[in-house]
């Protein structure tokens, strides 16, 4: 498995008096945190702070991701803007169950709690734009690109009515 580029080595912070920051600027053009998420990109500057319990993660991130448009498919740039504020204990035991821990190694890796919070971060519905026309029901072709030429949805009963009676006429005829 290859290794998460969201993965920083705190050993030094850990070492150091509590209070100690680091600042770590993140600029990745994109990046991928799973198989069913890439961020494309994923900015910000992350603080790490040396506190008594571990180390405390602060940061504001900028993103964005690419998914379709729930009604007309088309792929759409989502922009993606959170903020990062969880405390990893150290040493790992220490940790409470459920909460996030720095490794024996002194690494956090960020990749999950990026995830996380990118999911908790997107729309519950993607549009490409919001008055999105969607897909012809009859032919498939997206509507935002013109009318594709299809009949409207019902033809008026009275007009079938009376083409019924055209055709009949011109049957009998
Ligand atoms: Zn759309
Ligand atoms: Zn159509």
């Amino acid at each position: 498995m290859k290794m998460s580029r969201l993965r920083f080595n705190f050993g030094f912070l850990l070492e150091a008096d509590f209070g100690t920051i680091r600042r770590i600027e993140l600029d990745y053009p994109s990046i991928k945190l799973s198989d069913d998420l890439t961020l494309s990109p994923l900015k910000g500057v992350i603080t790490a702070t040396r506190t008594t319990e571990g180390i405390y993660i602060q940061g504001e991130l900028e993103s964005a991701v690419v998914l379709e448009c729930v009604r007309c498919l088309t792929e759409t740039i989502v922009p993606l803007n959170f903020t990062l504020d969880e405390l990893f204990f150290y040493p790992p035991q220490s940790a409470p169950p459920g909460e996030n821990r720095v490794g024996e190694d002194g690494m956090i890796d960020l990749a999950p709690l990026v995830r996380e919070l990118s999911l908790l971060s997107l729309p519950t519905k993607v549009l490409c734009r919001e008055d999105c026309l969607g897909l012809c029901q009859e032919c498939g072709a997206n509507l935002n690109d013109g009318d594709c030429g299809c009949a409207p949805d019902e033809i008026d009963p009275r007009l079938a009515a009376l083409q019924q009676l055209l055709n009949n006429e011109r049957n009998g005829g």
